[in-house]
């Protein structure tokens, strides 16, 4: 069908939209692609619905290409299947809860492990029946504390989610891979360049998983690569530690009176002019010697706040999504955590917590940190803590330090855990080079679920020998409205969008510019011609529109290819324009659908 600007349900609009901060946002809205319904809740238009329609269609054919079927569940669901594997409560204000008229609690599904794992379960029963891979592209419903930049982070988003069902672990290594190759194929085929890094599996659970992250610095995630090879969102970065020191002739540690040492730099400098250190033992003291011990606040699924102390080298700093990326199994329940600062109420609660000079509590007696600690707060240590290192840290009395206090032998922690800045200059941890930094936005995740989910449901086949065993599991996701956002982004200039092929609403838009009758019959002629050469058309066949108007139109709208129909049509004369390049070629009337039609087929 030609798509007749004079009919077509679309108004652009000069103004970028109030609430808009970035280009995607700001463009889809003015273009007419989308309309605001709610703060991160969306409306698709024609144009943006064929946009949509395009991405989707990409994703499934290169699901069924390894061989997963499409399915497809309600959004609304029972409280039940969350109640089973804990993410009712997990979830925490993620996600939206209603009742129907009974009173039964339903939730919008966020995403939808616990379904897929009680279909299967329902309907298998036997090792033969697997591998499976289904897979259904769905709303997602997720009471995002922040809904940003327009499709980019939704409350209501459109998702690709497959699940892969395997008897063994061999087999849900060849589902991941599986997966991993179809991902890459789908987002080449979208013209979005992603980088799989590695990724902290978070509150889904289970073991090895992987995000593809579109570089750009609008993105939420910061990941790091370097030379060799390695890429990991920050959050999985994983520190080198140093070696164990033997401290068996460690002197003493000793406490000192530093008096207006609050900071970290204020204590370096004190320490260097009331107990230098000499060049032999290292020279000049430095942040690096110092341990640092930053008190956060979690606020755990259930609403409790809850302290917890964590120590570091003083030259680095608390990185807080890592700490809460990596926090989880240290918590007394898992799920979606709060994390924070804490602030002076916290404190007075914990007078103990003498601020700026707290440190792990000392020589004989109880040591102050930890959960077996005077405070009972759990304490936990960046890596390169390690036994034997030895440390300038508070003595938990105002004014004073304690120095040479050394670990494993003055005192202990819970546990070690990756919360330090991961810094552009800092050593992969594969040894394959220096890390550079970069931002990138999350457009797709790959998961080994492992058995979490089949555990939690009891979803068990019977194996060669008549065993019951239970099945072992993946999960993927692609963002699909957040892909029709990222592309936008990355897609456009000055004027308006800029379309890659696979995804335009259409090929070509054709104007008519100008008023001879002519000029309109041969636009509405090539239209149509091109219609029926297979190729998607926009025609702007609206009778008293000036030509800058038009013009602009074509360009924010951003379809590859601009036909344009005016003064050269008495020189027997067509305008054909790249968008992209700016390219423009007169070319005769006669060859325009075959010059159309080849830049079409030339994607
Ligand atoms: P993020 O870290 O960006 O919040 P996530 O890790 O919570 O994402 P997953 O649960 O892994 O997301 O969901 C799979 C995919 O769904 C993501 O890779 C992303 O492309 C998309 N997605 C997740 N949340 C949103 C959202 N609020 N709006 C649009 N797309 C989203
Ligand atoms: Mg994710």
């Amino acid at each position: 069908m030609v798509l007749r600007l004079s009919q077509l349900f679309l108004r652009t609009l000069r103004e970028d939209p109030a609430d808009a901060e970035v280009a995607s946002h700001k463009l889809l809205v003015r273009a007419g692609y989308i309309r605001r319904a709610a703060p991160g809740i969306y409306t698709w238009l024609p144009l943006g619905l064929s946009v949509l329609r395009k991405v989707e269609q990409i994703i499934r054919e290169e699901m069924t290409a390894i061989g997963a079927q499409e399915v497809h569940f309600p959004a609304l669901l029972p409280k039940d299947p969350y109640e089973a594997s804990n993410r009712w409560t997990e979830y925490g204000e993620g996600i939206f809860r209603l009742k129907d008229r009974k009173g039964a609690d339903y939730l919008l599904a966020p995403t939808h492990e616990e379904m897929f794992t009680l279909l299967v379960k329902d309907l298998y029963s036997s090792y033969k029946d697997l591998p499976l891979s289904i897979y259904q592209i769905q709303n997602k419903y997720r009471d995002e504390a922040r809904p940003r930049a327009g499709l980019l982070r939704g409350r209501e988003f459109i998702m690709k989610d497959s699940y892969s069902f395997d008897a063994d672990d061999a087999g849900l290594d060849a589902s991941y891979a599986a997966h991993r190759e179809a991902y890459l194929k789908i987002f080449a085929r979208l013209g979005l360049d992603v980088i799989p890094v590695a990724a902290t599996a978070g509150a889904m659970g289970g073991s090895k998983s992987e995000e593809f992250l579109h570089p750009t610095e609008i993105g939420e995630d910061t990941f790091v690569r370097s030379p060799g090879g390695y890429a990991a969102n920050v959050e999985a970065v994983t520190t080198i530690a140093p070696p164990e020191i033997d401290y068996s002739t460690a002197p003493p540690a000793r406490v000192l009176d530093t008096p207006n040492t609050p900071t970290i730099e204020t204590l370096v400098d004190a320490s260097n002019q009331l107990a230098p250190r000499s060049e032999a033992d290292g020279g000049p003291w430095t942040a690096a010697d110092t341990l640092k011990n930053v008190v956060l606040a979690v606020t755990l699924p259930t609403g409790e706040r809850q302290l917890v102390v964590i120590g570091l080298p003083g030259d680095r700093a608390v990185d807080l999504k890592r700490v809460e990326a990596n926090i989880g199994s240290f918590l007394p329940i898992a799920g979606e955590i709060g994390l924070e600062a804490a602030n002076e109420d916290d404190l007075k609660k914990n007078p103990l917590l003498v601020k700026g000079y707290i440190g792990p509590g000392v020589e004989a007696g109880k040591p102050l940190l930890g959960l077996e600690g005077a405070s009972k707060l759990l304490y936990l240590v960046d890596p390169r803590i390690v036994s034997g290192t030895s440390w300038i840290t508070g003595a938990n009395e105002d004014g004073k330090h304690v120095y040479g206090l050394v670990a494993g032998r003055d005192f202990t922690w819970d546990g070690v855990i990756e919360c330090t800045e991961v810094r552009a200059g800092d050593e992969a941890p594969d040894g394959s080079g220096l890390l550079e930094t970069a931002r990138g936005i999350e457009m797709g995740h790959i998961f080994q679920l492992g058995r979490k989910y089949a555990e939690a449901l009891d979803l068990k086949v019977l194996d060669q020998n008549g065993k019951q065993v239970v099945v072992t599991m993946g999960s993927y996701g692609v963002g699909v409205t957040r892909a029709v956002a990222a592309l936008a982004e990355s897609n456009h200039d000055d004027k308006g969008l800029v379309w890659p092929r696979s995804v335009a609403p259409a090929d070509v838009h054709v104007v008519a510019v100008g008023r001879g009758e002519e000029i309109f019959q041969t636009a509405e002629k090539l239209a149509i011609e091109l219609e029926a050469a297979g190729l998607d058309v926009i025609y702007d066949d609206r009778p008293k529109v000036s030509p800058g108007v038009k013009f602009g139109d074509a360009e924010l709208v951003g379809v590859p290819t601009i036909l344009a129909v005016g003064r050269g049509l008495v020189d027997g004369v067509v305008e054909i324009k790249d968008r992209r390049s700016g390219d423009a070629e007169n070319v005769p009337v006669e060859k325009a659908v075959d010059f159309v039609v080849n830049a079409a087929r030339s994607r």
